[in-house]
């Protein structure tokens, strides 16, 4: 397998990059692709906060911030995300949000001739049972998840609409879908995050506490696949270079777990020795969520940061945010 960034001279294309808008920069993701792309010479990064005046849900606001920079490439990395229990809970706000940040971004990038585009999508967006490992085309073959139909129908429109406008305009548009994700600047709210933010913050009170008993959500029996924020940012600057990437790439570690073996971890990371007792009022979600990534190594890209190195990592960087003042909660 090549590694990154050895690929033979015949593969490698070194599309430049130039003015690039990277939309929801304030969040996990959007932060890591700003840090990932200070490393690259030609790319000459622009962020606005909706503090600054760029709601991007307001397409008339998109489209003025959008004419006045002229990006050369946008990274849609801005979305209404959030855990299980925010997903099944205010599905309209999932579904509205995400579908106006996609449209406003995609259509206005076309309208105001930006020629590249990234769309940061999910790995939800497949059916609940596709067969695992899922490879890209299990996409509409089957059911979504119900927990996360939402935010999964507006990221499978944003996918189609940047490849339609690739089909109908030759605009090279394209899309990533990564698995779960985690890293500095994550959000750790107590009921809307993700599992692995919310199991850090609770275990790491709970251990501080010295408490002798913690829950964790559901049976523990859910397979999940987890990726650092960094590896994802990497690989998007990676087919961000390629003159003709492929429409959707999935973008994952490769290997999933329990759970259970995910408490595990963390409990160990936190320093938490107690007891771990299982909330099965909470639901489990999708039985397992691991996505092929064949397509990526294919390309020459594959994941370097391990969770047995990302998750104490992640541990210290929340540490850190908490003790300033600055963590998402
Ligand atoms: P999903 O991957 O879309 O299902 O979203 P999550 O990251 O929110 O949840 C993944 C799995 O972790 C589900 O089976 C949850 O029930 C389980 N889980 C266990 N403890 C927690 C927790 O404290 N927070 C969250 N969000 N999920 C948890």
């Amino acid at each position: 397998m090549a590694a990154p960034g050895h690929l033979p001279t015949s593969e490698r294309s070194d599309t430049p990059l130039g003015r690039v808008f990277v939309a929801g920069h304030t969040g996990m993701v959007g932060a890591a692709f700003v840090r990932r792309l200070e490393r690259e010479p030609d790319a000459d990064v622009v962020v606005r906060s909706r503090r600054e005046g760029l709601d991007l849900t307001d397409r008339v606001a998109v489209d003025r911030f959008l004419s006045d920079v002229r990006p050369r490439t946008v990274i849609v990395a801005a979305a209404r995300v959030g855990g299980i229990h925010a997903n099944a809970t205010r599905p309209e706000e999932f579904l509205r949000e995400n579908l106006a940040i996609a449209l406003n971004l995609i259509d206005g990038a076309r309208r105001a001739g930006v020629p590249r585009l990234l769309f940061l999508g999910s790995s939800c967006i497949y059916p609940r049972l596709a067969p695992q490992p899922m490879a890209e085309e299990a996409l509409l073959t089957g059911p979504l998840e119900p927990t996360n139909e939402a935010y999964a129908i507006a990221k499978i429109a944003g996918l189609k609409l940047a490849q339609a406008c690739r089909r109908q305009h030759g605009l090279a548009y394209h899309s990533v879908m990564p698995t779960n994700l985690y890293g500095p600047g994550d959000n750790y709210h107590a009921e809307d995050s993700h599992v692995l933010p919310g199991l850090i913050r609770r275990f790491d009170e709970a251990a501080r506490a010295g408490a002798a008993e913690v829950s964790a959500w559901g049976t523990g029996a859910p397979r999940r696949e987890f990726l650092h924020v960094d590896d994802l940012a990497d690989a998007g600057v990676f087919l961000l270079r390629r003159a003709d990437p492929p429409d959707w790439v999935n973008v994952g570690s490769g290997v999933d777990l329990t759970i259970r073996e995910l408490t595990e971890r963390v409990a160990a990371a936190v320093g938490y020795r107690g007891r771990i007792v299982w909330d099965t009022a909470r639901p489990d979600g999708a039985p397992r969520k691991l996505l092929d990534v064949s397509l990526l190594t294919r390309l020459g890209w594959r994941a370097r940061i391990p969770l047995e190195q990302g998750l104490p990592e992640t541990v210290v960087a929340y540490r850190r945010e908490r003790a300033a003042g600055t963590w998402r909660h």
